[in-house]
């Protein structure tokens, strides 16, 4: 489009400098060797950051920090400093082991909000720091699909929007889909089920647990329920699809 207006140069939006910060004892970085009991792979950090690098932001820092109340606060002090966006993974909830909100206390930053009526993601966690610079601290849940869902709710379209993209763009690409089974969400919160389309037709796929992640990344489109709802075979409604 531009090439056809003889354009060769334009201004754009700087891209926000953006550090992952995950959390937790339990987790092995990937290519670190076999697991020992109680041990897990560190799955967010290399998660969000290709979900950063589909949104342009390629150079993303990552760091991981232990379930400790001053490398917590260590940790974030220098992410703050050199980022516009801290994305935490893990530790937000309330847990012995969850470090993020006493430190972000003794850092002297209020939580703009903290939990929202989303599943999977309730824990999920929003703050900013003012100064010296303007700094936006996502917390997101530890669980992979928690993480995934909540990057693309939240994190998403206000690092699209700091990028200078317009309304328009923030939106999620909805598409016309029909339930292909009965879907119902008895909770009390929006359920975003994780499936695949076939035929025009929304079917979950696999486990719909948030830390199901075989599940998710199988799946084509993400189905919003609301709390109570239930669909039908054959009922219309959107899917959200996924890149
Ligand atoms: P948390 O939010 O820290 O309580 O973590 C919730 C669950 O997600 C726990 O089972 C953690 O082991 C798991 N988890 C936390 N961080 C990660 C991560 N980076 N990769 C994979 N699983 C994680
Ligand atoms: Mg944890």
């Amino acid at each position: 489009m531009l090439a056809s207006q003889g354009r060769e140069k334009i201004r754009v939006h700087a891209l926000p400098r953006v550090a992952v910060l995950s959390t937790g004892d339990e987790l092995v970085a990937p290519g670190a060797g076999p697991l020992q009991a109680g041990q897990i792979y560190n799955t967010n950090g290399l998660m969000l950051r290709g979900m950063l690098a589909r949104l342009g932001i390629r150079d993303s820092t990552q760091v991981h920090c232990r379930d400790d109340l001053q490398a917590t606060i260590d940790s974030l002090r220098r992410l703050m400093d050199e980022n516009d966006v801290v994305l935490l993974s893990g530790g937000v909830s309330v847990g012995d082991h969850d470090q993020i909100k006493p430190a972000l206390q003794q850092l002297g930053i209020e939580a703009n909000l903290w939990r929202v009526k989303v599943k999977p993601g309730k824990p999920f966690l929003f703050a900013t720091r003012p100064e010296p610079h303007v700094t936006h601290i996502f917390g997101l849940p530890g669980n992979p699909v928690s993480s995934f869902v909540t990057f693309l709710l939240f994190v998403r379209p206000a690092l699209l929007k700091m990028m200078g993209a317009a309304d328009e763009f923030l939106k999620p690409r909805l598409i016309p889909t029909m339930a292909g089974k009965t879907l119902e969400n008895s909770g009390d919160r929006p359920h975003y089920l994780r499936g695949t389309l076939v035929n025009g037709q929304f079917l979950p796929f696999g486990m719909q647990q948030s830390h199901a992640l075989l599940s998710l990344s199988r799946s084509e489109a993400l189905l919003r329920l609301e709390a109570g709802q239930t669909l039908q075979a054959g009922d219309a409604s959107e899917a959200w699809l996924l890149d």
